[in-house]
């Protein structure tokens, strides 16, 4: 196909709906999360619900106010990596429900794991919500809260289980508490420490706190049905003994609770209505309700109690969506860090120049369903153009540049062409580029022999220089490699663009250019997908052996002379090329490095 005048088709409604705010307003797609909210606001099911204006026990929250927020949601994040685009899925889910509903999302650092959590991550994350849009700050309210916090909660939920008769001290090793777990077909067995008496198992879970013994010797564990057909059941270990430094409660500590037994509390102390996680945590809801439901009964905690929802993960084609991979492509420096442009972390789309607003249409166009499913990262990317399409003025570069002359045109002579800054926002006005006797294009404008169906330069053909006139190729120039080294024009006076007899003469091809006295050259990088195959990793196949080794090309542009002062972070669209943006972190003054944040789609339709 020729190039053409590209462009992109979409209606007016829609724009005005990309270029609105976050707010995910009637427009948001329905979702069965959303059903269940309405379903729970009819039946007025959290209306009694109290919250003391921080977490607390249900002494805490007894005599409190009735809650203002109508729901309560939470992000929960580990500190333990970079938050990547399926976590963005997860924050407009969360935040996006609690705006709707007169409610409040709350960020939580879930971290109770006291390996591999830091600081930077807490950083990271905060700033990226922020990015996104959202807040956790309400009415001057902040609702920042760490699990960790509630260390002191959870040991004494945990000794009032064993008091109640819930939980008991298992001595047996590691393997065999494996091995009497049971499987699918078959129950599992009785630990010989299950039915010693709550005094002993108080006693060794205070020794397993007060470090007397070595780490992984004893767990504590509740006591629910070793016979439970959902494994997830069969007595699940609620503490264990692992002496390590955490980033929060320094050495305080050398027991820590499991995420299971955890992450319910956390969402009970925070007074959540509804608490949404991936699919993977479907089989743990019973224990997540058990629980609840124990400490309900031992007075510790109050109802109404937070509802666990099910959600189906994203998956991305040609990503990878996972901390730990992410972890393994940055350390072993497969990329250039956590905010390489090609990495579907929040830091590196940022970088690549995905905006929020893309995002947002991106996750109401894919959905919320219970079923797991690829997302083609094409919707992704579409997203992105539709709203950098709005948002974008528009730019010339050449960015594989070739030298083309007007024999017939002045030497000396600079001439004003008018360029549009925008085709769909005419109040942006046109700018002015110059036209002059030398002039760089693209190579793959120019061809020697012109295949079929190809409209733009060969010997004997005419174009238009876009906003300029209508040129005839007379010949070019080879080097002695048979490389073109120039291509030779003769301009047709009275063509020019936007003068009465610019249509004088029909061209088909229509190509962009820089002049030479008005362009700089500055460097661009190109980038394609991080890996080569649709589902890295799947079939047990290894996704580091499949990177895509072309996926960042470095190129030298001529690049128009306007985009020398920009700023970091400045977008634009490059006419014919894509969507840019001004790198953040390798550009200098006057010297803007850009990466390529999607191309055009060459199957878009005239504007
Ligand atoms: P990873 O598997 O990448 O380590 P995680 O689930 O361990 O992710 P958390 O920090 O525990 O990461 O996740 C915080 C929240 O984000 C959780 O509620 C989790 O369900 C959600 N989340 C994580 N990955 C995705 C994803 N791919 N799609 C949707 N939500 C996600
Ligand atoms: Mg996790």
């Amino acid at each position: 196909m020729d190039w053409g005048e590209l462009g992109h088709h979409f209606s007016v409604e829609y724009c005005l709906y990309i270029m609105s705010d976050n707010k995910t307003t009637s427009q948001a797609p329905s979702n069965f999360i959303r059903g269940v909210i309405e379903r729970d606001l009819t039946n007025k099911s959290y209306d009694g619900k109290t919250w003391a204006g921080s977490p607390g026990d249900a002494s805490h929250h007894a005599k409190a106010p009735i809650d203002t927020a109508k729901i309560r949601t939470r992000f929960p994040p580990e500190p333990n990596g970079y938050l990547h685009i399926g976590h963005a899925k997860s924050i407009f889910l969360n935040f996006g429900l609690a705006k709707d509903y007169d409610g409040i999302c709350h960020l939580r650092f879930d971290d109770t794991n006291p390996e591999k959590e830091n600081q930077e991550y807490v950083d990271s994350i905060k700033n990226n919500v922020s990015w996104l849009g959202f807040s956790w700050e309400q009415n001057k309210t902040s609702h920042l809260y760490f699990a960790s916090h509630y260390f002191d909660f959870m040991y004494q939920a945990a000794e009032s289980l064993i008091q109640s008769g819930h939980a008991y001290v298992d001595k047996q090793t590691p393997d065999e508490i494996r091995i009497h777990r049971g499987s699918l077909t078959e129950p599992g067995k009785n630990s010989p420490w299950r039915d010693k008496s709550t005094e002993e198992h108080l006693a060794w879970f205070r020794e397993m706190r007060d470090g007397k013994h070595p780490d992984g010797s004893m767990i504590l564990r509740a006591k629910i049905d070793m016979a439970s057909p959902n494994i997830n059941l069969r007595d699940p270990a609620i503490y264990r003994i692992k002496r390590a430094h955490h980033h929060n409660t320094g050495d305080t500590w050398c027991i820590y609770p499991m995420y299971t037994f955890a992450h319910p509390i956390e969402d009970a102390l925070e007074k959540i209505t509804h608490s949404i996680c991936t699919l993977e945590f479907e089989d743990q809801r019973p224990f997540y309700d058990w629980i609840l439901d124990r400490l309900i009964d031992n007075s510790l905690l109050s109802k109404p109690q937070p509802r666990q929802y099910e959600f189906a993960r994203l998956n991305l084609t040609y990503a990878v969506l996972s901390k730990r991979k992410l972890i393994e492509l940055v350390e072993g420096k497969h990329v250039t860090g956590w905010d390489d442009p090609r990495l579907p972390t929040l830091e590196g789309a940022r970088r690549r120049g995905y905006t929020p607003e893309g995002f947002k249409l991106f996750i109401d166009r894919i959905g919320v369903s219970k079923a797991d499913s690829w997302i083609d990262y094409a919707t992704l990317e579409e997203s992105m153009r539709e709203v950098l399409n709005v948002s974008c003025e528009r730019r010339i570069a050449v960015l594989d540049p070739i030298e083309l002359e007007i024999t017939n045109y002045p030497d000396n002579k600079e001439e004003d062409c008018f360029a549009p800054n925008h085709p769909l926002k005419p109040e942006l006005e046109k700018r002015i580029v110059k036209l002059s006797k030398s002039l760089w294009i693209e190579r793959e404008d120019f061809m020697e022999e012109p295949t079929k169906q190809f409209f733009r330069l060969y010997p004997g053909n005419m174009v238009r220089l876009r906003y300029g006139y209508v040129v005839k190729c007379t010949s070019f120039e080879k080097d002695t490699n048979g490389k073109v080294t120039k291509v030779i024009c003769e301009y047709l006076p009275d063509t020019k663009s936007g003068t009465p007899g610019s249509d004088s003469i029909k061209v088909k091809g229509n190509i962009h250019w820089v002049s030479n006295a008005h362009s700089y050259r500055g460097k661009v990088r190109l980038y394609d997908k991080l890996f080569s195959a649709e589902h890295p990793g799947s079939h047990d196949t290894n996704y580091l052996e499949q990177l895509n080794p072309n996926s960042c090309t470095a190129i030298e542009a001529e690049l128009e002379k306007s985009l020398e002062a920009i700023q970091p972070g400045d977008q634009f669209q490059f006419e014919r090329h894509g969507y840019f943006i001004a790198d953040v972190k390798d550009s200098k003054p006057n010297q803007p490095i850009f990466n390529r944040t999607a191309t055009l789609k060459d199957t878009s339709q005239k504007i």
